[in-house]
């Protein structure tokens, strides 16, 4: 079973508070809005009843009921599952669901490093790669939802397989499993992508050549994107980004090398404001976008 929580509201004079509250008692998400009490009777309740759940979720999620299309490799027992409309049966509440690559974006481009871009690709590097587009303000989710996969452009050199299934996705390389396989290719030990960063920032040989190869791989990736999309901003996050510092500027250059110089200009590449949280608070604004009024 999941980790349970709750939501408490606090219904004042001037705000509404929504928490999100763990088990043990721990605040894990805060909101504050408008209460509309001196409005008209009706609108304290109205901002009660709006209080509702947002969800990034893996996968192609289909936009007109929040459902996963086909399967995901990070999800194993679900196929088609309607997850909008299981978590809303379950919560009675109003819930939205959209991919989490996506919400990311939207939190970038709404509240972090890429507030005010035109067209911005915000792209989490984990375990894989995600990424979300967002154009002129809305998400680009693609005819049903599935715009942005990034991760599975075949750029890849074909020897890493990848968790899609596919040979010669880029994901397999151009993440922090294939930093850490190039690392220990490299004799590298312990070749998580932590220690490979630290390494490479105190000028071990092996560490960097890895940290090279990744950002080359990645860059390639990102100027895909760039020559696709003519985005005036790339936002970089997920846990690798932690370590950003190390590798930002290496990338930079290899998206340079590899995008046209048109392209490449007037580009901004930074790191996200939200790091590994921006899901999470992409998924609480898409619940204010659909239910806040
Ligand atoms: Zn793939």
């Amino acid at each position: 079973m999941g980790e349970r929580f709750a939501i408490g509201l606090d219904l004042g004079g001037t705000e509404l508070k929504a928490v999100r509250l763990s088990r043990a008692g721990q605040v894990e998400r805060f909101l504050a809005r408008p209460s509309g009490v001196r409005e008209t009777w009706e609108t304290p309740l109205a901002s009660l009843a709006g209080c509702a759940m947002g969800c990034g979720c893996p996968g192609v999620i289909r936009p007109e009921d929040g459902s996963l299309v086909d399967r995901t490799a990070h999800l194993p027992h679900w196929k088609g599952t309607p997850v909008r409309d299981e978590l809303a049966r379950r919560l009675a509440l109003p819930v939205a669901v959209d991919n989490d690559a996506n919400l990311a974006a939207l939190a970038e481009h709404r509240l972090g490093a890429a507030r005010g871009a035109r067209v911005c690709v915000a792209i989490t590097l984990g375990t894989g790669v995600g990424c979300g587009i967002v154009i002129e303000g809305r998400i680009f989710r693609g005819a049903w939802g599935g715009a942005g996969e990034l991760g599975h452009v075949p750029l890849g050199s074909g020897h890493s397989g990848c968790a899609c299934g596919v040979a010669g996705c880029a994901e397999a390389e151009a993440s922090a499993a294939g930093l850490t396989q190039s690392a220990r290719a490299l004799g590298l030990e312990p070749a998580e992508a932590g220690t490979v960063f630290a390494r490479a920032a105190t000028g071990h040989r092996g560490a960097m050549e890895a940290v090279e190869r990744f950002t080359e791989r990645l860059g390639a990736l990102v100027a895909t994107a760039v020559d696709l999309l003519n985005p005036d901003m790339v936002v970089l996050g997920g846990g690798l980004a932690r370590s950003g510092d190390v590798w930002i500027e290496l990338l930079r250059r290899a998206v340079a090398r590899h995008a046209l110089p048109s392209h490449v200009g007037a580009l901004e590449i930074e790191l996200a404001a939200f790091g590994e949280r921006a899901g999470a608070v992409g998924a609480g604004l898409l619940a204010w976008d659909r239910f806040g009024g």
